[in-house]
């Protein structure tokens, strides 16, 4: 491997990787045009759901419901949902509670004594 080469798939990685967070950025807003173009959406008989993240009752909203439309069986609320994109769910090696730092007990504990031995 020449440095040229894994400095080039460094930046084709880079790129892929902006190519897909900038498609899905887009992904929802089309989507959401396209839907609103379609009348044979269904809408559920009761507007309202039950929050599968605080469990409280709140009406639909076009998120919801177009959630709804892909199969999905729970709902999340807005403060539930935003929570849930904003904090990520911890990673495993996040989860081991391992690595404590933990001073040094011994700094100089033993000082020799000897140095200032009287002849
Ligand atoms: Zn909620």
């Amino acid at each position: 491997m020449s440095p040229e080469l894994i400095f080039a798939t460094a930046i084709a990685g880079a790129a892929f990787l902006g190519g897909l967070l900038w498609a899905r950025k887009r992904g929802p807003k089309t989507r959401n045009v396209a839907h609103k173009g379609r009348r044979d959406a269904p809408t559920p008989a009761n507007l309202r759901y039950t929050c599968a993240g605080c469990a409280g009752q709140f009406t639909h909203s076009r998120r919801t419901l177009s959630a709804r439309e892909k199969g999905a069986k729970s709902f999340y609320c807005n403060a539930c949902h935003t929570r849930s994109l904003t904090v990520p769910k911890p990673k495993p090696w996040q989860l081991v509670p391992g690595a404590k730092k933990h001073k040094k007990a011994e700094q100089k504990a033993e000082q020799k004594a000897d140095k200032k031995a009287p002849r």
